[in-house]
């Protein structure tokens, strides 16, 4: 078969591996410049990798196939300079989480760092580009997807026998053009994530940050919404995020530059009901409010104190921002947020101040906006020959899983021969 697969991320990769050396011709379409732009695959962002059954996807992943997805990362990096760990596997954590309401999640964890990622991910393409069935073309952006007579058709030249869209969410444009064409390919939309990134002086969680790395943790707030913890970056930066029309902020940290700060996402899930399905456009309206409020590309910063009092922040104290000044404006969040998101925040990390004393000292921050879009659910059984793997089909939310995803659709492909 001569296969299409369109973006190079995590879960072309999974794809790659599964089919490197079978007789079937492969061409990876990437519209970014070449392997070093920084523009290509979410691989890129912070590269920690988790092996979990409760987290990284609507997705059943086996956990054997989890770990050899983690390898075929790591085998290109430097086995010395990997930060690993467990979380909850301590009993005592966990139990004083689950106490007080929490659901602990479990995962084992691999940290190879934002710096690093990058020769990992040049090392994994010098692989592919030397093997004889696989081509890469950089610059090839497809911005159209045609079915005909059995075969996928790109940008309305090439034909395939088939075609896996890989897109990650950054080719969110490409997906709904072909939604829009294939309407019964939608599962569901509903759901969007938004909330607020706090940081806060190391030394604060120095010692779970030194047990697990990475705390995620569930609960079922007053206001009825489930709140979360995502990305925590111990010593890490607080930094930007740029899409089409607002910005948001997120978090990251490095292997070797070390800041004194930790900072997470505490995030409430929204899920929205008849008559209204335009999450997005919900979350994007919140997002570009704050943005309104902070001033041209910039954030909201604010303390712990003042957003729980709602009055805007005019002098921080003894937490200094990683975020570079410029980039955000002391000001009050509860101006662009509704009270139910607010509310729901509040309460989760005045419980969480329960287990962890300290996350609710007042001159800790706050940052907004924080939100976390999902992808359409796409049904993967409406066509034979087109296939959607990773973030943009909904279905998946981290490196492994999606890594993971398109291994697990490749090999379905080849008739499941490896199972
Ligand atoms: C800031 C940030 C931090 C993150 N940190 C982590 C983490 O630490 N651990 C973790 O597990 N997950 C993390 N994630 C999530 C993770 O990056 C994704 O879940 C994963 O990369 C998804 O893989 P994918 O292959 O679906 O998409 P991607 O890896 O995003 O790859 C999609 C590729 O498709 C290309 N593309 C898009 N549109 C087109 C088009 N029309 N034509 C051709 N090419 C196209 C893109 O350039 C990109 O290279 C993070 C995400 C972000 C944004």
């Amino acid at each position: 078969m001569k296969i299409a697969i369109i973006g190079f991320g995590a879960a072309a990769i999974g794809i790659l591996e599964r089919m490197v050396g079978t007789e079937h011709e492969l061409h990876v379409y990437e519209k970014s410049r070449d392997i070093y732009s920084s523009s290509i695959s979410g691989i890129r962002a912070d590269g920690k990798l988790f092996v979990s059954e409760d987290m990284g996807g609507d997705l059943a992943v086996p956990t054997a196939l989890q770990k050899q997805m983690v390898e075929l990362y790591l085998q290109y990096a430097d086995s010395k300079a990997i930060e690993t760990g467990d979380s909850f596997l301590n009993s005592g954590y966990f139990n004083s989480f689950y106490e007080k309401g929490f659901q602990p999640v479990t995962a084992k964890f691999y940290h190879i760092g934002t710096d690093q990622l990058t020769q990992v991910l040049f090392n994994i393409y010098e692989k592919y580009r030397n093997a004889k069935n696989i081509n890469i073309h950089f610059d090839s952006q497809i911005t159209d997807i045609t079915r005909k007579n059995n075969k996928i058709i790109l940008n309305k030249s090439e034909s395939f026998d088939c075609a896996f869209i890989a897109v990650g969410r950054s080719g969110h444009t490409l997906v709904r053009n072909i939604i829009g064409e294939y309407p019964q390919l939608i599962k569901d939309n509903t759901t969007v994530d938004l909330g607020v990134r706090l940081e806060l002086p190391d030394h604060i969680v120095e010692s779970i940050n030194k047990e697990m790395y990475e705390f995620k943790i569930r609960y079922r707030s007053k206001t009825g919404y489930n709140v979360r913890t995502f990305c925590n970056n111990p010593s890490g930066y607080v930094v930007t995020e740029s899409y089409d029309d607002f910005m948001t902020v997120n978090g990251h940290s490095k292997l070797n530059l070390k800041s004194s700060n930790t900072n997470f996402a505490v995030l409430t899930t929204v899920q929205l009901t008849q008559p209204f399905n335009d999450p997005v456009g919900y979350g994007s309206h919140i997002a570009k409010l704050t943005n309104l409020l902070a001033g041209k590309n910039k954030v909201i910063l604010q303390t712990y104190q003042h957003f729980k009092a709602s009055k805007r922040t005019k002098k921080l104290y003894r937490v200094s921002p990683t975020l570079p000044e410029d980039e955000f404006i002391l000001g009050d969040i509860n101006l662009a947020y509704p009270r139910r998101i607010a509310e729901s925040i509040i309460d989760f990390l005045e419980n969480l101040n329960s287990v962890l004393p300290g996350i609710t000292n007042p001159d800790n921050l706050v940052y907004a906006p924080e939100i976390k879009f999902y992808s359409n659910k796409l049904k993967n059984e409406v066509f034979d020959n087109l296939k959607f793997v990773g973030d943009c089909s909904g279905l998946t939310r981290s490196i492994i899983y999606a890594t993971a995803h398109g291994w697990m659709e490749a090999d379905s492909l080849l008739g499941g021969s490896s199972k």
